[in-house]
């Protein structure tokens, strides 16, 4: 094959940004987000691309897969993304291998949008100019006045008509918490909940009955992610018209795959910094496609909007309270969305975000 733009070099930086508080969901605390930021060189420009993950992440960059594109046409994305699929075979298809892997795809759709000035949803086939978010958070970290108070600002302040919280750390709670929640909102956004794989399928089932009195429309990851028979059969349970999301872990095609099949999401979830940056992330659109499923993205939303923008099966981003804050401080071009819409701008080539290196360097890791 040619090689127009051969790949100089490759970069990977971690970056540890401190949450304002601790927090927490169905499965699991934290305090702090560690980004894995990554620039890919060719023909005189930078390709830029990030994944959430842990800082050894930036060493599986730099040791294994900087050397698989040193060289290679930087043009030519399917042969670098099938090239880093093979090299990551023995480190597991599923997991840091995989984040790493996505965050270098996102720098080369970066990289191809600058080389040929194009905004990269043009490269990938835009379908729209805007696309919905829903505003998430909710941790169970938080009491119920906080709660209330964090979820209504999404719907008042920012007018974003959707909102999803957290559930599942004490789920005898989570009705009452829900109910508060719906009282703030008002009534005519929609409310979704995420229990982080926290209940047990049946245990799901009789408190979808409960958050369906408070108008839930969307329950996620009810049970464990990997019991895909679980999830299924909680979604044959829950009251209509209630839906069950699934997907984030995704790493590959196959695990896509594997839960439609499965009837273990009605809304397929797919994390472009962990599916494999937008070439796994549109091979996941394509899987939606067959199956006339619709697809929402999880995390990371100024990553994921180009490939969202191209993305046919598109319902929405997840618009998400850590990473919104990290990408809007640390990234020129992460502009908010307008009445739940996020835009890209025309005119920026790539992905149309900018490190201000300055910000970023005060987290590093
Ligand atoms: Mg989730």
């Amino acid at each position: 094959m040619s090689n127009r733009a051969p790949i100089k070099s490759v970069d990977a930086f971690a970056y540890t940004i401190p949450t304002q508080e601790p927090e927490s969901d169905g499965t699991l605390e934290w305090h702090a987000t560690t980004m894995i930021y990554v620039e890919i060189r060719a023909g005189g420009q930078t390709g830029i691309g990030y994944t959430y993950a842990h800082a050894c992440t930036a060493a599986l960059v730099r040791d294994l897969l900087a050397g698989v594109l040193t060289g290679k046409d930087a043009l030519q994305t399917g042969a670098r993304y099938a090239q880093m699929v093979a090299a990551i075979r023995n480190n597991g298809r599923e997991g840091i291998a995989s984040m790493a892997l996505s965050a270098l795809d996102v720098a080369l759709w970066d990289l191809k949008g600058k080389l040929l000035g194009a905004p990269a949803s043009a490269l990938l086939g835009a379908t729209r100019d805007g696309a919905p978010v829903y505003g998430s958070g909710g941790f169970t970290s938080y009491d119920q006045a906080q709660l209330a108070a964090h979820m209504a600002r999404w719907v008042g302040e920012l007018e974003i008509p959707r909102v999803k919280m957290k559930v599942g750390r004490e789920p005898w709670r989570d009705p009452r918490r829900v109910a508060a929640v719906r009282e703030s909102i008002g009534p005519d956004a929609q409310l979704f909940v995420d229990a982080d794989g926290a209940y047990a399928p049946k245990q799901a089932a009789e408190l979808a009955r409960r958050f369906a009195q408070s108008g839930v429309v969307w329950l996620e990851e009810p049970v464990y992610h990997r019991d895909l028979q679980g999830n299924a059969l909680v979604r044959s349970l829950v009251p209509v018209p209630m839906e069950i999301g699934n997907g984030e872990y995704g790493c590959s095609p196959a695990t896509f795959a594997q839960i439609l099949a499965a009837g273990a999401a009605d809304v397929l979830q797919a994390d472009v910094t962990r599916c494999g940056g937008f070439s796994g992330f549109i091979a996941a659109d394509g899987l939606c496609q067959s199956q006339t499923r619709p697809l929402s993205s999880h995390g990371a939303p100024y990553a994921t909007l180009h490939a969202a923008l191209a993305a046919k099966s598109l319902r929405h981003i997840e618009f998400y309270y850590d990473h919104v804050l990290i990408e809007q401080r640390l990234f020129d071009g992460a502009a908010p969305p307008k009445r739940g819409v996020l835009f890209a701008d025309p005119t920026r080539p790539g992905i149309g975000l900018q490190l201000r290196r300055p910000d970023a360097e005060r987290y590093a890791a």
